[in-house]
Formats: structure tokens, C-alpha cells, sequence
């Protein structure tokens, strides 16, 4: 893997990820699936080319069959290291061969298969240009589960992910605020992920004042003043696997409504996590959270899910939204991560990874929820 320290999964880890992949496949009436790079190919082989091109790269995986991964002739000695390569025979193509020719040869003309999502749509219109019979389905929409429970190894990478998250929350509440740009506590969220370990930071969502009410705001040049809240929202990959904790802050001392609007959030996802135990549904975990902030009268201004899974993503299935009736499961994790956003006034968002154990929960951030005061 590029960027990352080598993940402690060997072969037979994967063969036996690829193995619950085909039969789950089949058991949704697939024929198999076709996984192009990224997280799936990643969970699945180990592997990530150095660059992803327009030559395709493609496993293909079918219940009965060995994997076999397609792959451009001069990416094959790569691959050929992946860690999960053991596990998997090599088919590669050299410029001027037809993949998608290559690629048919090894599918049922008339199947149905699963594909990853972010496999390019030039190959997969490629492959029924090859084979008109087969027809494909969304690999997250078939198999949302596929990576949702995590075995004891990854779940010591999401700890020690979130721990450095944490870390980083521990340094950024002693950097100033008031006076400075909103990319400025940004620029310093990021540098401290990556001195704590992460290869990769997905997002610093430094949200100060008006801004904290709108969830999608990300950073901007507003100079933060003293009495703004501030939403902290961060997180990335540390050795292949996510992190993605929220906290908000006060510049300051905070007014009490300031302060009544933070406790409740915070009551909210005591509750949200309260609510997580093996054969609750998802939603069971939403509608903890949501009760404590609608029976508190701020109903409307909770405008999101409660939770997104994380694993080798940052947002990934399961989530924790009304409607989601499938069970926790103990080895899954996701966030826990209620809100509340008045809008043109400021925002508070407090967020967890927690991750399903025999009998609750247990929480990968363990940095203060109670309101943070910064300079
Ligand atoms: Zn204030
Ligand atoms: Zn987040
Ligand atoms: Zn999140």
C-alpha cells in the first residue's frame, strides 16, 4: 500500500475477506463482483496502485472460483507484492489488448454483478459493450454490509486512529483562536492529525459563529471572534483506517443559552450512545438522540443523520438514520454525532466513533464532552 504502514492482515486475511465477499455475492443472487481500486479493493487484496489510470485494474470475484485480478502489464510486478496477492491469480493486459475482452472471458455472458461504486464508467460501459447479456448493481446497495463488522485488528487501527484524533483535539484547544482565519485552525487541525500518525486527513471543518449552522460549511476566510462557537469536525486515515471525531468550542466564556444548546447536544449523544447494543436497529440509535433534542423543543434544527459507519472509509454504511432497521452487530462501528444549528446564530455538533461490544458500547474519542473554552 502506498503512503500507509503495511496493515497486519496477511493472505490468508484476505482470502478469507474475498471468500465472505463471493458467497454473500451469490446469496444476493449475483453472479460475482468487480472491484475496481479503492477502499473495496483495498479491504479486499491489500492493494492500491500507485495511480489510478485509465487502464483497468479489476478483481473479479465469484462464489467456487479463484480471484483473479485484471491488471495493466506494467502495473502486474506491484500487484504482484500487494499482500494480498497470494490469494489471487494475475491476469494482466498489455497497451493495445482489449480489457474488457480479457475481462469477459472470465464472466458469465448473461450474469449479474456487483460493482464497486467508484469503478470508472468508461470501463463498466467498456464491459457490456463486450458482453450486451450482463447487467450490474451497486456493490454498496447489494452488499451494505460487506465491511461493516470489523475483526479485533482493525478495530485496534480505528482505536488507535481515533486516539490520534484525539491527541490532535488536545493540542488544538490550546492554539488561538480569536483573531485568526477559519483555514488557519484548519491548516493547524491538519498538521497535527499527520504528526499524530494519520497518512491521510479526509476533512478539518473549522466552523465558527454563523458558519457552525450550516453543517456543510467546511472552512472559509471568516477571522473568528471572541464569543463565537466554534464546530471542530476532523478526521482521515492512520495506517489504512478512519478517524472522524466533532467537538464545539467557545471563544471564551458562553452565554447560557450557549451553554443550555451544548448540554442538550451533549444529552443527545449520551443517549445516541446509550442506545447502541448488540440487536438494536440503526434507527433505534437516531431516535435516542433525536427524542432528547426534539423534546427539548429543537426539533427542527437537528437537519441530519445521527451516524455513518468508518472503517478503511471515513463514511461508509451502516448509518444511523430513521428507516435503517438492520441490527447492530458487536465488531461494527460508526459515529454517534446529534447537532443542533440555529441558523444565522452558531451551531454544536459532538461526535464519537463507537464501536458495538457483547453486551453496549464503547467509544473511540474519550476527549472532554462537557463545553471547551479556548483563547
Ligand atoms: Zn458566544
Ligand atoms: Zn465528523
Ligand atoms: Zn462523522
Amino acid at each position: 500500500m502506498t503512503g500507509t504502514a503495511p496493515a497486519p492482515f496477511t493472505a490468508d486475511d484476505y482470502r478469507a475477506r474475498m471468500d465472505r465477499a463471493a458467497r454473500q455475492a451469490a446469496g444476493a443472487g449475483l453472479a460475482g463482483l468487480l472491484v475496481a481500486p479503492g477502499p473495496d479493493l483495498v479491504w479486499l487484496t491489500g492493494y492500491t496502485p500507485t495511480a489510478v489510470t485509465e487502464r483497468l485494474t479489476l478483481l473479479v470475484l465469484a462464489a467456487g472460483r479463484e480471484p483473479v485480478l485484471v491488471v495493466p502489464t506494467l502495473e502486474a510486478p506491484d500487484a504482484e507484492h500487494a499482500p494480498g496477492a497470494p490469494a489471487i491469480t494475475l491476469r494482466d493486459w498489455t497497451d493495445g489488448k482489449d480489457p474488457y475482452a480479457v475481462t469477459a472471458a472470465l464472466l458469465d455472458a448473461d450474469g449479474r454483478f456487483g460493482v464497486s461504486d467508484n469503478a470508472w464508467a468508461m470501463h463498466l460501459l467498456g464491459l457490456q459493450r463486450a458482453l450486451p447479456g450482463t447487467s450490474y448493481a451497486s456493490l454498496t446497495e447489494a452488499l451494505p454490509m460487506l465491511r461493516a463488522v470489523k475483526d479485533a485488528a482493525e478495530l485496534d487501527l480505528l482505536a488507535a486512529a481515533g486516539a490520534a484524533a484525539d491527541a490532535a483535539f488536545e493540542e488544538i484547544r490550546k492554539v488561538p483562536f480569536a483573531g485568526r482565519r477559519e483555514t488557519d485552525v484548519a491548516a493547524d487541525l491538519a498538521a497535527l492529525l499527520r504528526r499524530f500518525g494519520h497518512s491521510q486527513v479526509d476533512f478539518t471543518i473549522v466552523a465558527s459563529g454563523p458558519n457552525g449552522a450550516n453543517p456543510h460549511h467546511e472552512i472559509g476566510d471568516r477571522v473568528i471572534e471572541r464569543g463565537d462557537m466554534v464546530v471542530l469536525d476532523f478526521g482521515g486515515l492512520k495506517d489504512g483506517y478512519g478517524s472522524d471525531t466533532s467537538r464545539t468550542v467557545h471563544v471564551g466564556e458562553p452565554t447560557d443559552e450557549e451553554r443550555r444548546v451544548h448540554d442538550l447536544v451533549r444529552e443527545a449523544q449520551e443517549a445516541g450512545f446509550s442506545a447502541v447494543r448488540p440487536g438494536a436497529a440503526c434507527q433505534d440509535v437516531d431516535r435516542a438522540a433525536r427524542a432528547v433534542i426534539a423534546d427539548a423543543g429543537y426539533g427542527e434544527y437537528f437537519i441530519h443523520r445521527t451516524g455513518h459507519g468508518i472503517g478503511v472509509t471515513t463514511h461508509e454504511p451502516p448509518y444511523m438514520i430513521e428507516g435503517e432497521e438492520q441490527p447492530l452487530v458487536p465488531g461494527m462501528c460508526f459515529s454517534v454525532e446529534p447537532g443542533v444549528y440555529l441558523p444565522g446564530r452558531f451551531g454544536v455538533r459532538i461526535e464519537d466513533i463507537v464501536t458495538v461490544t457483547g453486551d453496549g458500547g464503547r467509544r473511540l474519542n474519550n476527549t472532554a464532552r462537557e463545553m471547551v473554552t479556548v483563547d
